[in-house]
């Protein structure tokens, strides 16, 4: 076992180095960048990238990368090296100032949704100091956002520092006018990250899961999660080297890992690391993703990080805790008495208005082709967006908008009934699994991202839609006199709450008669992608971002663009998987197994004419109608893969594929999934659910 406080942080320049590192001066100014925002000059980089470069040379690196997050979400980088060939034939390490703030990647196969002129195809990344350099296999990389010539952001992370800004910077206007002031607000968030662990065997036996990170087919297994008994089970042995060795890279790299267990799916795993400011989580959720798939292979396993590896089994999340925080306080901290905590009231208030306004924007944040088999499937939670408070500041809320008087109840003391266990006090905010937004004692979880998405999207629509709450907010108090503040304040956020009430909901999410009361209140339910994207670029959308300086229009309509490409995409590659192993593997398998069932009908019929072969014969029209009906939606889909191929208009062409295409992706799984339990275990060209998800 690593000795962890020796470990942890080394592979970061974070600010213990850097002041270890830079001389004062530099030091200071470096933090007021990356505290207050202060931009940065060229001769302060000048400093940090030789302090840099020393630093990471000193722990082997020979090579930096900017490392960024372009559109596709997953993170990029290309490897420069530190040398520079002098003339007397050797080399020195060189890394300037220009080298750390700006890079040139040649950037012409990122997604850019049409932003940039192929004759102006180069992308520049520049520098962010607000999340730690770190070293990865002997590179130094350097987190960096990403945009064009003209300054258009093209990657995930500019919009989402751009959101994080405009939120502070509202957000000082509100607490100004409580009589507190600080230099910036933090959002901080924690990401939880749930995924599966399988034998690189199977997966290597499964075309599906190499190619589309899922299995397109395979019966449920005889026995499933029912039992309960994987959730927080006892870990097996080489998940548990797994997960010691992914700490300890994690903790190098300065990733806060905390928590770890098993999830309620076999195979299922989670890991969740402490919360940190919101530009850094997501990167570290990032390197957390990357070393996952590293390390698996350590083991003889391979990590699925898709959101619904396997059908009738859980899908996998990814928890956004979120919550803002001003000179260390939690703004979402309602304290002992929330009745008369009227600064959480004013952000509880405007985080309720944010979600209720834009509600879907955030279902769209959370829309990909592997999400749509968690949202608004059979699974949670469910494509309509709705908040849950708990028991107790829902009823402070009830009182508000009823204008009623509230006594806060004390927190309830919880007697176990076991002498030698302590008691312990009740969390005020009762757990509600099924709500896609729940408040969670001192934060907000947003439960509908899925395991696999970058959760810039998110965050930013979040953090922009909360600035407008508390613009708004802000512009009404800012001309108020002091002495009628708070009651002017107070009845603000009661008339608030009234006018958003229809977006909590504490019930039971999953229930049936949910989807129906939702739409009563005309709440959004978008059950899939090619439904969840459009709003993206509606005149409201538009507004909001133009008006805190997020996304301008041109940038808004190429996100949407590739958003839309990339699920048609992903949706193409299934349709030709699917077809390619049914003709290749599936079909051949059934054939070649009927085929023998009636070599057996002949042989024994040669020799006992008479014999009662009623069961093979049956088992064998099985088998004949089994292909019949696969060969049947085979056709269809190939059918209706080419008309879609012919649609140039992305919109139409998701259109297709999530109402048309799906179901008959769906119905040619069932009857080939259907075959898999009658056609004998040696013919059966890959293994089943029942082998991949009970390995030893
Ligand atoms: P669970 O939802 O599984 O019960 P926890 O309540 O333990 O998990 O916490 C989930 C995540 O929330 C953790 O990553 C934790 O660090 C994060 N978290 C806790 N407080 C905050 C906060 N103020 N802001 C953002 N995230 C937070
Ligand atoms: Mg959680």
């Amino acid at each position: 076992m690593a000795n962890v406080q020796q470990i942890y942080g080394e592979m970061v320049f974070d600010e213990h180095t850097m002041q270890e590192r830079l001389p004062s001066a530099t030091f200071k100014q470096l933090m007021r960048t990356i505290k207050d925002g202060a931009p940065l000059d060229l001769e302060v980089a000048n400093v940090v990238a030789h302090a840099m470069k020393e630093w990471a040379i000193e722990k082997g690196a020979t090579h930096y990368t900017h490392w960024f997050q372009p559109l596709s979400g997953i993170t990029s980088e290309k490897h420069d090296s530190f040398i520079d060939p002098i003339d007397d034939g050797h080399a020195i390490m060189s890394f300037s100032g220009k080298e750390l703030i700006q890079g040139e990647p040649d950037a012409s196969s990122f997604p850019s949704g049409g932003l940039r002129a192929t004759f102006e195809a180069r992308g520049y990344t520049a520098w962010d100091p607000t999340s730690f350099a770190f070293i990865k296999d002997e590179v130094l990389c350097i987190p960096t956002a990403f945009c064009s010539y003209n300054g258009e952001a093209l990657d995930k992370k500019t919009p989402l520092l751009r959101s994080m800004r405009a939120v502070s910077d509202q957000a000082i206007r509100v607490l100004e006018l409580f009589g507190e002031s600080c230099q910036r607000v933090v959002i901080t968030l924690g990401a939880e990250q749930e995924y599966f662990l399988i034998s690189e065997d199977d997966y290597k036996r499964r075309l599906d899961l190499v190619l589309t990170g899922r299995t397109l087919f395979g019966y449920s297994p005889c026995k499933g999660q029912e039992l309960e008994d994987h959730y927080f089970g006892a870990i097996r042995p080489t998940v548990n080297n797994f997960m010691k060795e992914l700490d300890d890279e994690l903790w190098k790299l300065g990733v806060p890992a905390k928590t770890k267990h098993n999830e309620v799916a076999p195979c299922q795993h989670e890991l969740a690391p402490l919360f940190a400011n919101a530009n850094r989580a997501i990167d570290q959720n990032l390197l957390t993703m990357e070393e996952m798939r590293l390390l698996a292979s350590h083991y003889g396993l391979v990590c699925l990080e898709h959101e619904k590896p396997f059908e009738h089994i859980n899908g996998s999340g990814k928890h956004n805790n979120w919550s803002m925080s001003a000179n260390g306080k939690n703004l979402l901290e309602p304290g002992e008495h929330p009745m008369q905590n009227l600064r959480f009231l004013v952000f509880l208030a405007g985080v309720i208005q944010a979600v209720d306004d834009y509600q879907e924007l955030l279902r769209m944040s959370a829309a990909s082709a592997g999400n749509d088999h968690r949202l608004g499937a059979n699974e949670a939670p469910p494509a309509i967006v709705s908040m849950f408070l708990g028991d107790e500041l829902g009823r402070v809320v009830d009182a508000l908008i009823q204008g009623k008087d509230y006594t806060s109840h004390d927190r309830v003391e919880m007697d176990l009934g076991v002498a030698e266990l302590p008691n312990f006090l009740k969390d005020n905010s009762d757990r509600n699994r099924t709500s896609p937004f729940a408040f969670t004692g001192n934060k907000f979880e947003f439960r509908m991202p899925g395991s696999e998405q970058n959760l810039s999207d998110a965050n930013m629509v979040l953090n922009t839609a909360m600035a407008k709450s508390l613009k708004e907010f802000a512009d009404e108090m800012e001309g108020v006199p002091e002495e009628s503040f708070k009651s002017a304040a107070l009845d603000y956020v009661k008339r608030t709450l009234r006018d958003h009430q229809r977006i909590i909901f504490n019930g039971d999410g999953y229930s049936d008669e949910w989807p129906i009361e939702a739409e009563k209140r005309g709440l959004a339910n978008h059950k899939n992608t090619a439904d969840a994207l459009p709003c993206m670029v509606t005149q409201k959308s538009l507004d909001l971002f133009s008006e805190f300086n997020v996304l301008d229009e041109a940038e808004l309509k190429s996100r949407y663009e590739v958003k839309l490409e990339k699920y048609n995409k992903t949706m193409n590659i299934e349709i030709r998987t699917m077809k390619r192993l049914v003709r290749r593997d599936y079909l051949p398998a059934i054939n070649d197994f009927a085929a023998e069932i009636a070599r057996h009908i002949a042989e024994i019929k040669a020799v006992m004419p008479n014999a009662d072969l009623s069961n093979q014969e049956t088992k064998l029209s099985a088998l004949l109608e089994g292909a019949a009906e696969i060969n049947r939606h085979l056709g269809k889909l190939h059918e209706l893969h080419h008309e879609s191929l012919e649609i140039a208009d992305q919109q139409e062409r998701a259109n297709m594929n999530a109402h048309k295409i799906v179901p008959v992706m769906d119905a040619l799984r069932h009857a080939v999934d259907e075959m898999e339990l009658i056609v004998e275990r040696k013919h059966w060209p890959v293994p089943t659910y029942n082998e991949i998800l009970f390995y030893a």
